[in-house]
């Protein structure tokens, strides 16, 4: 079949296969030229197949040589006139190339938040990889299943106690508009904590150490956000925001419950960049237009990869790692925070409307990275050849 983008609102329902693998292909070519770090050996990313998860399984691989297995949740090709999702096309992707290099590379698809999905992983992880040195916890998802009461949680993106009004575009049309979003209820908030807040990365620490399968001085490093001011209603303050309070506080309870193997729990605080996750938040994609526009123009542009390959080689295996910040977290958004950034940034957000957004920002940049996210407009793809949409992942434990 001949695959083409489809996209409703900020998610796309199609993915094309060849486009997604050459995307994997050119960040593994990226970390191939950055040179060998002197890593962990055995990893499991937790959401690994799309944005800093999967940056993160390749940087593991391809960078340190690990062996990794990558636990998400992805919708398979049911049949010849269905595409699978993106993730789980380069999740294919991931292991062929892996497999080719003689990397170990093992995945399993289902829901991480559930407690079949954590026993299936450390069974596999106690029969061929015996212990992991590094956990990355990198889930992004709209609800959560509560694993012992089975309770629905879905998060929300909305501001905490008044309700927010300001600029957003709609990346797609190329509009940009005033939005009002009122704020969240007391459950809201509490339901998008759940989500995605620390609790479930603590369940899959406290289990695997509890199984034997954490080795000495093993890591583990979840993914936060904090950006600028303009954001911080709908993301620092917001909901979200809240979240990810939780998330660190879980990151300094588990450095407490590692001290036993001489483990560490870290935050790196990443930069904006476009992902699935962050298409879907409100204000989020004219501020990253901008973003790109200035990074860009400044030579310092980085997406997952750049950041993954950094965190690893600056901040978590090198003789002398970056500083911490005052939270103790890593701060790999330190290009985009940087002031002259953010005045450039804040110089132009007042000016943007809809017949400037094209001058003004990188909005054809975000675009084109959002169709990349699900393999398409990707340099080098010829989308005129007809596609065989079901794709095997090799090591589907
Ligand atoms: P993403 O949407 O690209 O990836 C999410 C991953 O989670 C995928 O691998 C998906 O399969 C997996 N997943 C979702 N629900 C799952 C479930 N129930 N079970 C198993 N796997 C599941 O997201 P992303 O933007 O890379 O976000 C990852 C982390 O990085 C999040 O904590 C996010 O807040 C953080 N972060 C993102 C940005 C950004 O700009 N995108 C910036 C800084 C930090």
């Amino acid at each position: 079949m001949l695959i083409q983008p489809k996209v409703r609102g900020f998610i796309c329902t199609t993915a094309h296969p060849v486009g997604c693998e050459k995307m994997v292909a050119n960040q593994i070519d990226y970390v191939t030229a950055q040179g060998k770090i002197t890593g962990p050996k055995n990893v499991l990313v937790i959401g690994a197949s799309t944005g800093y998860g999967l940056a993160s399984r390749i940087v593991a691989a391809f960078g340190a040589g690990a062996n990794t297995i990558g636990v998400f949740y992805e919708r398979e090709s049911e049949s010849e006139d269905r595409p699978a999702s993106a993730g789980w096309y380069n999740a294919a992707a991931f292991e062929k190339m892996a497999h080719a290099a003689h990397y170990y590379a093992k995945s399993i698809n289902g829901d991480a938040f559930s407690h079949e999905v954590k026993e299936r992983t450390a069974r596999l992880i106690e029969r061929d990889l015996k212990q992991v040195d590094l956990v990355i916890y990198s889930l992004a998802s709209p609800r959560r299943v509560h694993p012992d009461t089975g309770q629905i949680y879905s998060s929300v993106l909305k501001p905490v106690g008044q309700s927010f009004q300001g600029k957003t575009v709609d990346a797609m049309r190329g509009e940009v508009k005033e939005v009002v979003i009122e704020p969240a209820s007391s459950e809201e908030i509490a339901n998008t904590v759940a989500v995605m807040g620390g609790e479930d990365w603590e369940m899959w620490i406290d289990f695997l150490l509890q199984r034997g399968l954490l080795a000495e001085g093993a890591s583990t490093v979840a993914y936060s956000y904090i950006g600028p001011a303009i954001t911080f209603p709908i993301y620092k303050e917001g909901t979200i925001g809240k979240a990810k309070e939780h998330l660190k506080a879980t990151a300094d309870k588990l450095n407490q419950t590692l001290k036993p193997i001489h483990g560490h729990a870290l935050l790196s605080v990443d930069k904006a960049v476009v992902t699935q996750a962050s298409s879907a938040i409100p204000v989020v994609p004219l501020y990253i237009s901008l973003l790109f526009k200035i990074m860009k123009e400044k030579g310092i542009h980085e997406g997952c990869i750049e950041q993954i390959y950094r965190l690893f080689n600056e901040h978590l295996y090198t003789a002398t790692p970056k500083p911490r910040d005052a939270d103790g977290c890593a701060r790999l958004d330190d290009l985009e925070m940087r002031p002259d950034v953010q005045e450039a940034v804040m110089t132009l957000w007042p000016q943007v409307t809809t017949e400037n957004l094209l001058q003004l920002t990188d909005i054809l940049g975000y675009r084109e990275t959002f169709y990349q996210l699900f393999g398409f407009h990707v340099p080098g793809v010829d989308y005129t050849v007809d596609i065989q949409p079901t794709v095997k992942i090799e090591s589907l434990a």
